[in-house]
């Protein structure tokens, strides 16, 4: 180990910082978070330092660098241009056995300062030991997007609790059992977040008291459309933290990647019109799982309350009574919208649009009429098969043979195919295309000539 990681207590101490440009600016804005009573000295100082000093939250020392500066604080740190200035800083401090930063220059350092992921009062430092400083920062890119922004908010509500959680329960067996349950949950960082205290009280009381190895409960997360990247933060950290994640073959293989190594997968793949598993008895699957105890995230393509039949699948853990919660996803008409260069709404030619299912249970009509209206843009949803029908009814409804259509497949994914035409031509294009696919019907598919960004076909 090249450095001792401490954290440092620098509340009201003397800090001494160096430099009054832009890179000082950042360090001095970390020892102030830090609260630490700082002295900036430098020839020059940048407009925010002159504001934090009007606002008497530094004291600045115009002229070159002062070592009697050094003489009462704990730490330093050398930030100018010049890298004389700053040797010369970095030796008056060893010499007075200060811990001394020298910036972009570890070697001359007692101490470098790594990156870090703030949620105070959780903090996570990272460091490359000054080898790799962009390394390092990739790092703390990735840990920032897993780690979510309210857990600051729940370690100070966990520190808060600690005496009550000692004296609930008697062992520590016990009580780290709570905890893992209390870090896991959730509603409660929601409610946080939301500062919901009644909800806060409500859960926490329900925490405390039901049984320890009961904690099932069901995330259903909305995986988007196929690129790993459009899921959400919070989609990700679901499927990182679950015991169990039962999904769909519109899952994309790079999304399963990301789920936590040792999770089981459960596979329930369905297709419009071609059910794998019957709807039933995925919903008595997420039941048994979670009255196990597990952890159950339950991940849709696109989005799971359109056209996923997430609403089905809570109905019945409402009634069974297990806890829930829902991650929105990106829609497979806003991926397919985006990657293929065709906005859905256009001040033009589109004021709505509209979100159609092509798979009717048996005997349903839609509302052709409604539909071949102007000035708006239809998506069909399992479509494909219905193309025929869907091209004769808007046509014997009113709308022209000339509306340019698009039919997009295996949207956002590397792979995907745009074949676009016209809404006479639909029955034909849907020959060329595969499932996974949308039908978009309207005046703004032309403007995919000009938009369209992602591939070439
Ligand atoms: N809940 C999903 C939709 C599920 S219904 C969502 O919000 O996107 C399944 C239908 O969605 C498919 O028949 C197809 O019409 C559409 N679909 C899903 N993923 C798609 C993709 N990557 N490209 C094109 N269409 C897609």
């Amino acid at each position: 180990m090249d450095h001792l990681p401490i954290f440092c207590q620098l509340q009201g101490r003397d800090c001494l910082l160096v430099g009054g440009g832009d890179v000082a600016e950042r360090k001095a804005r970390l020892l102030l978070d830090a609260g630490a009573r700082l002295t900036v000295n430098a020839l020059a100082f940048s407009p925010q330092f002159q504001v934090w000093a009007q606002e008497q939250m530094l004291t600045l020392v115009h002229g070159n660098f002062d070592e009697t500066l050094l003489d009462t604080c704990w730490l330093a740190i050398a930030a100018t241009d010049d890298d004389a200035v700053n040797q010369q800083v970095s030796a008056a401090a060893e010499a007075r056995r200060i811990f001394c930063n020298v910036v972009d220059a570890p070697r001359q350092a007692s101490f470098i300062m790594p990156s870090i992921i703030d949620r105070s009062p959780l903090m996570v430092a990272v460091s490359s030991g000054g080898t790799s400083p962009v390394l390092a920062r990739l790092l703390r890119e990735k840990l920032e997007s897993v780690l979510p922004q309210h857990l600051g908010q729940v370690a100070s509500y966990a520190g808060k609790l600690r005496q009550r959680v000692k004296s609930a329960f008697a062992t520590i067996g016990e009580r780290r059992r709570f905890w893992e349950k209390f870090f896991v949950n959730d509603r409660l960082a929601q409610s946080l977040a939301n500062q919901d205290i009644a909800a806060v009280e409500r859960i926490t009381e329900t925490l405390l008291s039901e049984p320890l190895d009961h904690r099932g409960e069901v995330v259903l997360v909305g995986a988007g459309p196929g690129d790993a990247g459009l899921l959400t933060l919070k989609g990700l950290q679901q499927i990182q933290q679950a015991d169990v994640v039962v999904y769909d073959r519109l899952v994309s293989d790079e999304i399963m990647n990301l789920v936590r190594r040792d999770a089981d997968r459960v596979f329930v793949g369905k297709r419009a019109g071609y059910h794998c598993v019957p709807q039933e008895e995925i919903n008595q699957i997420l039941l048994r799982e979670a009255q196990r105890g597990k952890r159950v995230v339950r991940l849709k393509g696109g989005d799971p309350f359109i056209f996923g039949r997430g609403g089905e699948e809570l109905e019945t853990l409402c009634h069974a009574g297990i806890p829930f919660s829902v991650v929105p996803g990106i829609t497979a008409a806003s991926g397919c919208s985006a990657y293929s260069g065709i906005p859905l709404t256009h001040r033009d030619y589109a004021q709505s649009v509209r979100l159609v299912t092509g798979h009717l249970k048996t005997g349903g009509e839609l509302d052709w009429e409604n539909l071949a209206a102007e000035k708006q843009t239809l998506v069909f949803y399992m479509g494909l098969n219905q193309a025929t029908n869907i091209q004769h009814n808007l046509v014997a409804f009113g709308m022209s043979g000339d509306m340019p259509v698009a039919l997009v497949e295996n949207g956002t994914a590397v792979k995907q195919r745009v074949v676009a035409g016209t809404l006479s031509q639909l029955s034909e294009l849907a020959q060329q295309v595969e499932s996974p696919a949308l039908i978009i019907v309207g005046r703004v598919v032309a403007l995919r000539d000009k938009l369209n960004w992602f591939s070439s076909h």
